[in-house]
């Protein structure tokens, strides 16, 4: 007897995860169907997307767009929304199985926290999400027997490194970090950089957002973060380890000394399959790997002086509370302000380090609490931001 197909939603489907997530659903059509694609404001890509998978619901966030997107779909069946509050209300949808977070930043905390209540399992790719509030959606999550799959590529090798590992613990986990695209740089160096450099990733192809976090190291720093709710780890046990080639894509560390490593191309398809399938491997033919082309495998340190977001973000792993949301929201600020040359590559982390010290620490907090502390920072970042004198860049 066939299995029946697991029914996805993915929220965030027109970027780089949710385009990959898509191509993998394409090639597995016996195993996957599609519920559910948002997309915040590209209609056109949208409505070529319903058309090839017919989902039932899809959700646009940007309002303005919704005229355009029910000229394009009006033949079809499917049910069209807006909004930021209806990504909230679909992802609890009866025929929905697994929810994909592929969305950008604190923007997918509400609809996952809304999607565990309902009981769907998570493939979560959005590690803002865990970064933010990661106590709050880990407890909500074992409260309503729901799973996260991680998508990220180092946490779905550390999951698949505990594959038949389930009762012997962990004394440490290794993420591999590629060190972006300025590894080797100074700090001189990186005060003129401007965003077309830290926009051309070595080794992977993402959205801009990732791929400028990727370049100062904050990337990683979330991902340890991340790391520790996932894995219900203590942040000692999180190490980084810089691996320019990205063919092992994380380790894990057992009591008796083995280490366990994931291998393979880098290739977001890979985990977002892992994720989907689990516990199946599903048959691909993705392009396998070569040993002759990578003939040295090296690791070295982090170059935490240069790349100073990594010790803040450790900092927000080692304090928790509402640190991490804190540095997630100047972060974003930050982030966005650099793709749009309104502040320099080296003035992140000083934007970063002012919300750190200035917006009021807590131990425990709410969801409320959550909220608050990311409206306050993106309000004290933006203002320190304005500060700044504008940046020369030769
Ligand atoms: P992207 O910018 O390419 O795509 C983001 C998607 O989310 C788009 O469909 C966009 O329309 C939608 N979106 C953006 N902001 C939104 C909002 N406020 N409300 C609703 N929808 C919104 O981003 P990406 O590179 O695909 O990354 C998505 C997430 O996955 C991020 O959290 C990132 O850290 C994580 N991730 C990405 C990669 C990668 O290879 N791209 C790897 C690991 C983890
Ligand atoms: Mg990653």
């Amino acid at each position: 007897m066939t299995d029946p197909l697991k029914r996805i939603a993915i929220l965030g489907s027109t970027g780089s995860i949710g385009t990959q997530t898509l191509e993998v659903i394409r090639n597995q059509k016996d195993t996957f169907s599609v519920e559910v694609l948002t997309s915040f404001n590209n209609a056109a890509l949208l409505a070529k997307q319903v058309r090839e998978f017919s989902p039932n619901v899809v959700v646009i966030g940007d309002e303005s767009k919704l005229d355009m997107l029910r000229r394009e779909l009006s033949s079809l069946p499917v049910k069209i929304f807006a909004g930021e509050e209806a990504l909230s209300q679909v992802v609890q949808m009866n025929e929905i199985d697994i929810v994909l977070t592929a969305l950008v930043g604190y923007a997918g905390l509400k609809p996952t926290l809304s999607a565990i209540r309902a009981g769907k399992h998570i493939a979560l790719a959005n590690k803002e999400t865990l970064v933010v509030a990661g106590e709050l959606v880990t407890g909500l999550a074992r409260k309503h027997s729901v799973n996260i799959y991680p998508v990220d590529s180092e946490h779905s090798a550390i999951f698949q490194c505990m594959a038949g590992e389930w009762n012997n613990p962990i004394e440490k986990i290794y993420l591999t970090a590629s060190g972006g695209p300025f590894r080797g740089k100074d700090r001189n160096f990186l005060s003129s950089v401007k965003k077309e450099q830290a926009l051309k990733h070595p080794n992977w192809d993402m959205g801009a957002k990732i791929t400028v976090d990727s370049a100062t190291l904050m990337n990683k720093g979330l991902e340890m973060i991340e790391a520790r709710w996932l894995f219900g780890l203590r942040p000692e046990q999180i190490d980084v380890i810089v691996h320019p080639q990205s063919i092992v894509h994380s380790l894990v560390q057992y009591e008796d000394g083995s280490l366990k490593a994931q291998m393979g191309l880098p290739d977001m398809k890979l985990p977002i399959q892992y994720a989907l399938g689990y516990p199946k491997r599903l048959k691909n033919s993705f392009t396998r790997f070569d040993f002759l082309k990578y003939p040295s495998l090296t690791f070295e340190k982090a170059d935490t002086d240069t790349f100073r977001n990594l010790v803040l973000a450790t900092e927000a792993l080692q304090k928790g509370g509402n640190l991490p949301c804190i540095i997630n929201a100047a972060n974003e600020v930050a982030v966005e302000a650099f793709l749009k040359d309104q502040t320099g590559f080296l003035q992140m982390s000083d934007i970063i380090e002012y919300c750190m010290m200035k917006i009021p620490w807590m131990e425990h907090p709410t969801y409320d609490d959550y909220v608050e502390t990311d409206r306050e920072t993106r309000k004290l970042a933006a203002s320190r931001l304005s500060s700044f004198r504008p940046v020369s860049v030769t």
